[in-house]
């Protein structure tokens, strides 16, 4: 049984190990997610901006060449008026004239709006585009950071499964199905060392009987209060591990 518990307690310092470093891996999407709050919100509010800039710039360029339609028409009506040789004509080209000018003044009054919109927005665009770039900067040394850690948490894992893997094969059967339902269910530590009849992890007291048992070290035993499988931490040939 020696034996057995010496691989348990082995398989027990990886495995106490492996489990803070999965966890930390498991962390990693959302502490990069995170990191990339700032930069997500500063890409759509550009996007948002640039749609914005190009739909007023299509629009007044809408405007100006229709208004540029109509100026061409106030001077060939112009051009048609010096000509008239009846009060219809005159009538005619005179009323063009007019109803072109009004056009071309109501339109004054969007162009002119338009083209104050076109110019925060590309003021909006510029700012943000900056503002991107400065967060895209920040956030760049910590990502890299993290994604190293990454690499090497995932090169842990892989040697620590390796390993542990070896040890756990050297186990009884029913005794690592316990060792590891139990890991599984307690925060991967299923091992406990019993110091002067003390759980070394939830650090009851077992009973003077039960430290009794335990010190034969004959038998698997479990804390009464963790269930945790427990050995007799300061037997001479346990104690260095
Ligand atoms: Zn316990």
């Amino acid at each position: 049984m020696l034996d057995q518990i010496r691989l348990l307690v082995k398989l027990q310092a990886i495995d106490k190990v492996l489990f803070q470093v999965v966890q930390e891996q498991e962390a990693m999407p959302a502490k990069l997610g995170a990191l990339s709050l700032e930069e997500d919100r500063l890409t759509q509010a550009l996007a948002v901006a640039q749609g914005e800039f190009e739909d007023v710039r299509a629009r007044r360029k809408n405007l100006e060449s229709d208004m540029e339609a109509i100026r061409a028409r106030v001077r060939k009506a112009e051009t048609r008026l010096m000509a008239t040789k009846t009060q219809r004509e005159f009538r005619a080209a005179t009323a063009e004239i007019e109803e072109g000018r009004d056009a071309l003044k109501g339109n004054d009054d969007v162009l002119l709006e338009l083209m104050e919109r076109q110019e925060s927005l590309e003021k909006q665009v510029n700012k943000l585009s900056e503002q991107l770039a400065q967060a895209s900067a920040e956030v760049a040394g910590q990502r890299q950071e993290l994604t190293n850690r990454a690499q090497e948490l995932s090169t842990m894992i892989a040697d620590m499964t390796r390993e542990r893997t070896v040890l756990a094969s050297q186990v009884e059967q029913s005794l690592i199905s316990e060792y590891d339902f139990i890991r599984k269910a307690r925060q991967g530590v299923a091992l406990s060392a019993v110091r002067n009849g003390t759980c070394g992890v939830c650090h009851i007291d077992i009973t003077p009987q039960q430290f009794n048992e335990l010190q034969r070290l004959d038998k698997i035993m479990s804390c009464p209060s963790c269930k945790r499988l427990i050995y007799w931490a300061d037997a001479e040939a346990l104690a260095d591990l």
